[in-house]
C-alpha cells in the first residue's frame, strides 16, 4: 500500500482570483495524489476554467498556495518577479489540455509537439522527436505527423494536443472540457486517450460535462459554484448520493 501522505502531487491552497470587482473564485482548495483523476464539474461561468487555468499559471491567483511535491508558491496579491523562475518550474510539471485545441496552425503535428520540450525543458531535437513519434504513436496519429492541424478532423487535433501535453512529462495533466468543441462521433477517440492515461495511472484534473465518463475514471470529484466548492468527495459520494441541492439539480440538468 502507498502511503498516501507521502504521495500528494498538488496542493492548491485557498485560491482566490478576481476579475476587476468580479471574484470568480473565493477560496478552492484542493488536493491531488499520484493516480488521481479529480474530475471538476459545475455551471458555466462558475469558476472551472479559471481555476485550472491558476494550476498551471496561466492566472496568477490574487491569495492562495499553490504546491507541487515540495515547490511552493505563495500568492499575496503582488506579480512579483520571484515568481518567474518558480512559474517556469510549475509549468514544466503541469500540462494542459484546451477545450480549442490551441495548436499552432503554421506548424505540422510534429513540430506541435516537440516545440515546448525543446524550448521549455532544453532537450535535443532528436530526442524531442523521439519523444513525439512515441506520443503521437500512443495517441494513434503517428501516421498525420508531416500534416497541418487544419488537414486533421478536430479528434485528431484533440489527440495532437494530448501528445502535445504528454511530451512535457509532466507530473500532472489538466484537461479543459477537452472535448466539448467536438462533433459528438468524434468524442469517443478522444475519451478513450484519456481513460488509457487514467489506466496507466497518470495524475490528472478534469473539466468535463461528460459526466457518465467522470462517473467512470474520476478518484475525487468537486462541484463547483460560484467559485467556491459546493460538494466534493468520491465519484460514488458525489454522482451517487450528491448532499447538496445545487449540485442535484445541476446533475439532473446535465443528465
Ligand atoms: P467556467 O469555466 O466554469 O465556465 P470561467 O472560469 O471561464 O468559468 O469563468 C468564470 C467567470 O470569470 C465568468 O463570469 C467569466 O466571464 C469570468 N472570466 C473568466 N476569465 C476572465 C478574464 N480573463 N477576464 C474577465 N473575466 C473573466
Ligand atoms: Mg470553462
Amino acid at each position: 500500500m502507498e502511503n498516501r501522505q507521502n504521495n500528494i502531487v498538488l496542493t492548491a491552497t485557498d485560491i482566490h482570483k478576481k476579475f476587476g470587482d468580479q471574484e470568480v473564485l473565493k477560496g478552492i482548495n484542493m488536493v491531488a495524489h499520484s493516480h488521481d483523476v479529480v474530475s471538476i464539474i459545475g455551471s458555466s461561468g462558475s469558476g472551472k476554467s479559471t481555476f485550472l487555468r491558476c494550476l498551471n499559471l496561466l492566472e496568477t491567483p490574487d491569495q492562495g498556495r499553490l504546491k507541487i511535491y515540495d515547490q511552493e508558491v505563495v500568492f499575496n496579491g503582488q506579480k512579483s518577479v520571484q515568481h518567474s523562475k518558480q512559474l517556469i518550474d510549475i509549468r514544466k510539471q503541469v500540462s494542459m489540455v484546451f477545450q480549442s485545441f490551441n495548436l499552432w496552425n503554421h506548424m505540422s503535428i510534429l513540430d506541435n509537439v516537440i516545440i515546448a520540450p525543446m524550448k521549455v525543458l532544453g532537450i535535443s531535437k532528436k530526442e524531442a522527436i523521439d519523444r513525439a513519434e512515441l506520443y503521437l504513436n500512443k495517441v494513434g496519429i503517428y501516421h498525420k505527423r508531416d500534416a497541418y492541424p487544419a488537414m486533421l478532423s478536430g479528434g485528431q487535433q484533440q489527440r495532437c494536443a494530448i501528445a502535445r501535453a504528454l511530451a512535457m512529462e509532466p507530473q500532472i495533466l489538466l484537461f479543459d472540457e477537452p472535448t466539448s468543441a467536438l462533433d459528438p462521433e468524434l468524442v469517443g477517440e478522444v475519451l478513450k486517450i484519456i481513460q488509457l492515461l487514467a489506466e496507466e495511472g497518470r495524475t490528472m484534473v478534469l473539466v468535463t460535462h461528460e459526466i457518465a465518463f467522470a462517473r467512470e475514471i474520476s478518484s475525487q470529484v468537486m462541484f463547483i459554484h460560484q467559485g467556491l466548492v459546493e460538494e466534493r468527495g468520491t465519484s460514488e459520494q458525489v454522482f451517487g448520493n450528491p448532499q447538496s441541492a445545487r449540485c442535484q439539480q445541476f446533475l439532473h440538468s446535465v443528465l
